[in-house]
């Protein structure tokens, strides 16, 4: 699986978001770059926000997919998430 492809799979698995350490955890360091990939050259929408995923001492940013090319997961929005926590 290329990194692209497993940052996909993260988003698209992780309906509360995926924090940035968690990609550093799967060694793509520069996830930034492939999230701007799927954004511009998949239509992918992905909001960057403060991770509240953990307890963070210092500002961590988490990466959440709304609207991938298939799927708008806007409409679930009041459903029950299941997150793997790392
Ligand atoms: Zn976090």
């Amino acid at each position: 699986m290329s990194q692209e492809e497993t940052i996909a799979k993260l988003l698209t698995e992780n309906r509360r978001g995926v924090c940035g350490t968690t990609f550093l955890q799967h060694y793509i360091p520069r996830f930034g770059g492939h999230i701007f990939n799927l954004r511009h050259d998949k239509n992918w929408d992905i909001v960057k926000e403060r991770c509240d995923l953990h307890e963070h001492k210092n500002t961590q940013w988490k990466y959440r997919l709304i609207k991938s090319d298939t799927i708008n997961y806007d409409v679930e929005e009041n459903q029950n998430y299941s997150f793997n926590l790392y």
